[in-house]
């Protein structure tokens, strides 16, 4: 049997987007079939039914209203489908034979456009990461806002940075090349990404056309002018952006203008676990900006300000010159409080302009967006007065980046309706006197118009029909409706169109007349002031990039006002930066836990570190006293000064950080089929061999997840390790293994704190003020109880407790004392293996050694096994 021709029609296009679920405009309806159609009912909850095409069966079938669509396709996207929209592209009503259909746009997570599908205050990346044997290249864009950057990973351990990058740019959908698969890393990728990822064919990888794509794009001759023209694996990865974006764009990328180039050693590095661990942007399990240092810090007015400021965080810098500059902009805007507050009120009135801008150079601008823009604009002039002679560089530099755009608020001022409608099809955006053609068709309706108005009024008094009305809709048009008690005063030239149950609605042949003029011109009206708006959001265009570097400038504002505001009304204070090695801050706080402890006040504490004495400050005390959050508020306290941002303490010094690296907590990643403590150990190894002397460590409790000796062996090797290491790298070590504070004096730059507890009448009070020295005992039998553990158990507890402590072998620290000493050198080669540990003999163990099992009695045996198990028990 044959197919239908518009089944036909169907999958001849279908054929073409496999991967897509195709949305086929049907009238005023997308509908899916087949499989699709099974698939998307199941997805979009809506129902299944089945259409005749040709075939014995009916074919599965579904569909959604066209202006409904997008709350749809959201959902399809967020479950990680593709959606390809195929639309009818020529008019129904002049259409030979089947209408023409073509997809005209591929929806993916990462290609979303839609207000409606965007989380305003995120950005909404597509990232695409070409990997080799030599490195990685990264390439990710947001279209939405129109920003596109590269870079490219060559030295060692270049995959577990490209993981990092990843979890950094948290981008919506991930596509890379094949070599992606080998050896399941693609598979980490989507784990560490958390994004859609696709391996697209190798035809998106061919060098050449990866040049040409670009040339194309940025509008150059020569990759040079871009600064990559030596960066491959940068080509073949932004390359392989551009195929796909124009693949599934089709159109409408003008707005990817400038490319953004970057080096990864141009910011401080955050590896994936510290991004997670330190809770910059999200909490660490329920993923929720309150509670993380977003959470207390975003106080931004618009939308692109609250996109850089997670940018600036992710990405702190370790350039002196750029943080300076961030921090006395932070600082005037901190003193002048009027100034910040008049920019504060600006900042209000001003929407997200650069995702207009997005939308204008896609094409998909109406006239609220335009009204959104112009309104934007409005307050620029006073923005641009307020910054000019300010006093401080970087804000009055900002000030230059910020064009008032008075030619497009002018355009849109004088043509576009203070509230025009969603629509741009359907008339009522263009402002009288903007064109004259469209005013003229306006006037000449205008007669009829006014006539139908009051026709109403004229035959209810001819007719003496008091419930007479004159009412439209789109199929009988205009209509003059009578009830049923007035139908024997219905005139002779009334005719009769509909009836309903209590009225019957009529027409005349003037009132025919004068719609026909009217419905025609408004046609003409509507057609008119589509094309009128189209020429404007046109000319806009021209502007964009003008209007982005404007929008740059605005948000880059934006977040210093609100690292100012934040500041001021949380009394934090200027860091100084500069390039030593010395973090040194005055009772600082933890930025987050000081804004949520519920009771009580939060104890302020002072950090000393450097690289030569205090390089590795190793902490002990109870569980619960405030070790993490120590560390965690010296760790965020240097990453707010290099993010530009004032700081919790009184006063704080800070020798910049290249990286912070921590290992807090134990993070099962069951999910990839890893142990906790196989987890823990490759972030140790990571950290260790990657670390250098401008970074800072942060150890949570290394080598918990073993037993005790195999630990405790692991965290002093560890200790050993980076105090011997010629870097002496910055370290804070939380850690439960008393026996390591003994080597405060014997390893080089190692410092005992504690944090100070009270006991009273067996009862702990925490006061979670770090101390020097270390702390005299764990208190795990405390904490058990305070969490409110049986009594028995705590009964029994203490009962092991001293059993054990009784018979513990105690590790004998002068043996290694001497050893060391004998070396006459505190610094060891990193490669070196010392045995660091020597028991104290073991009388049994003696004993079994000094026997002559040749010359004794099987009864004798039997008599010194029964002396030693005694021993044994004792
Ligand atoms: P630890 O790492 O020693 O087990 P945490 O750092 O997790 O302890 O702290 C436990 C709790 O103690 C925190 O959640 C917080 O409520 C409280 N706390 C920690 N440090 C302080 C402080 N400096 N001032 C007040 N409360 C604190």
């Amino acid at each position: 049997m044959q197919l239908t021709p518009m089944m036909q029609q169907y999958m001849e296009i279908k054929e073409k987007y496999q991967d897509c679920i195709l949305f086929f405009r049907l009238g005023d309806f997308y509908e899916m079939f087949f499989e699709d159609a099974i698939t998307a009912s199941r997805e979009m909850e809506i129902t299944l039914t089945g259409k005749n095409y040709g075939q014995e069966e009916k074919a599965p079938m579904c569909g959604v209203p066209y202006h409904a669509a997008d709350s749809y396709i959201a959902k399809l996207i967020e479950k990680g489908y593709k959606v390809a929209i195929c639309e009818q592209v020529e008019d129904p009503a002049t259409a030979k034979g089947i209408v023409k259909r073509e997809v005209v746009q591929i929806i993916t997570p990462g290609t979303v456009v839609s207000q409606n599908m965007l989380n305003e205050r995120e950005n909404n990346y597509l990232a695409s990461v070409f990997l080799h044997e030599t490195g990685a290249g990264i390439a990710y864009c947001d279209i939405s806002t129109g920003e596109i950057n590269t870079t490219q990973l060559t030295s060692a351990g270049y995959t577990e940075r490209l993981l990092n990058e990843l979890v950094k740019i948290k981008a919506k959908e991930v596509i890379a090349n094949d070599y992606a698969n080998l050896d399941g890393f693609i598979d980490e990728m989507k784990i560490t990404s958390g994004a859609y990822i696709s391996i697209l064919p190798d035809q998106y990888y061919i060098r050449n056309a990866a040049e040409e794509f670009i040339l194309r794009q940025f509008q150059v001759k020569s990759l040079k002018g871009l600064g990559i023209e030596e960066s491959d694996l940068s080509i073949m990865a932004l390359g392989a952006l551009l195929a796909y974006l124009f693949e599934t764009q089709k159109q409408g990328l003008s707005h990817l203008s400038y490319l953004n180039v970057y080096d990864t050693a141009g910011h401080m590095s955050l590896d994936k676990a510290t991004i997670k661990n330190l809770e910059l942007t999200e909490t660490l399990f329920e993923k929720k900006i309150q509670g993380s240092l977003l959470g207390v810090l975003d106080k931004t007015h618009t939308a692109m300000g609250s996109r850089k400021m997670k940018q600036w965080l992710r990405e702190p810098l370790n350039n002196l010159k750029e943080i300076q500059e961030r921090l006395d902009a932070v600082e005037l805007l901190s003193d002048q409080i009027l100034l910040r507050n008049n920019l504060k009120e600006s900042l209000k009135k001003i929407y997200d302009l650069e995702r207009l801008a997005g939308r204008i150079a896609c094409g998909n601008a109406n006239g609220k967006d335009l009204i959104a823009l112009r309104n934007s604009i409005f307050v620029l002039p006073d923005m641009k007065s307020e910054l000019a002679a300010c006093g401080d560089s970087f804000l009055e530099k900002l000030e230059e980046k910020m064009d008032s755009l008075s030619e497009i608020y002018d355009l849109i001022d004088q043509s576009i309706q203070e509230e025009p409608p969603f629509t741009i099809k359907e008339g009522g955006i263009i402002k009288e006197g903007y064109s004259l053609d469209l005013d003229q068709i306006k006037h000449s309706i205008k007669d009829g118009q006014s006539w139908i108005a009051g026709l109403e009024g004229t035959e209810k008094e001819r007719t003496g029909i008091k419930s007479l009305k004159v009412g439209f809709n789109k199929v009988f048009g205009y209509y003059i409706e009578v009830t049923k008690s007035y139908f024997d005063l219905v005139p002779e030239n009334y005719i009769r169109k509909q009836t309903l149950a209590n009225c019957e609605r009529y027409i005349t042949p003037e009132l025919k007349e004068v719609e026909s003029v009217v419905l025609n011109a408004e046609t003409k009206i509507n057609q008119l002031e589509y094309e009128i708006f189209l020429e404007i959001r046109k000319k806009i265009q021209d502007y964009i990039s003008v209007i982005q570097i404007t929008s740059g400038a605005v948000s880059t504002l934006d977040v210093l006002v609100s690292f100012s505001e934040v500041s001021s009304k949380l009394g934090y204070v200027k860091p100084q930066v500069n390039k030593g090695d010395v973090i040194r801050i005055e009772k600082g706080r933890h930025p987050v836990i000081e804004t949520t402890i519920k009771d009580g006040i939060f104890v302020s504490n002072d950090t000393y570190v450097d690289r030569k004495d205090s390089s590795m400050l190793l902490i002990t005390g109870p569980n619960m006293a405030g070790k993490s959050t120590y560390m965690r508020q010296t760790a965020l306290i240097v990453l707010m000064s290099q993010a530009g941002c004032f700081v919790p303490a009184e006063a704080a010094q800070i020798g910049i950080v290249d990286r912070i690296y921590t290992r807090i907590g134990a993070s099962d990643n069951l999910a990839q089929g890893q142990s906790t403590f196989f987890v823990e150990m490759s972030e140790l190894a990571y950290i260790l061999n990657t670390a250098t002397e401008k970074s800072l460590i942060i150890l949570d409790e290394i080598g918990r997840g073993t037993s005790t000796y195999d630990g405790l062996s692991i965290a002093w090797a560890v200790v050993e390790y980076l105090c011997n290491s010629k870097y002496h790298v910055r370290t804070l070590f939380a850690t439960h293994y008393h026996e390591l504070t003994s080597l405060e004096g014997i390893m080089k730059g190692l410092k005992n704190l504690n944090v100070d507890v009270q006991e009273k009448d067996g009862n702990i009070i925490f006061l979670h003020k770090i101390v020097e020295g270390s702390a005299s005992r764990s208190y795990g039998i405390h904490v058990a109880k305070l969490a409110g553990v049986p009594a028995s158990v705590l009964e029994t507890a203490q009962e092991k407790l001293h059993q054990l402590e009784a018979t513990a072998v105690s590790i004998d620290l002068d043996h290694y004392e001497k050893e060391l000493l004998a070396e006459q050198s505190p610094v060891k080669e990193e490669t070196e293996q010392i045995s660091f540990f020597s028991f104290a003999p073991n009388p049994v163990v003696e004993r079994l050694k000094a026997l002559d099992l040749m010359n004794i009695t099987p009864s004798q045996a039997f008599g010194i096994l029964e002396d030693l198990k005694k021993a044994a028990e004792n």
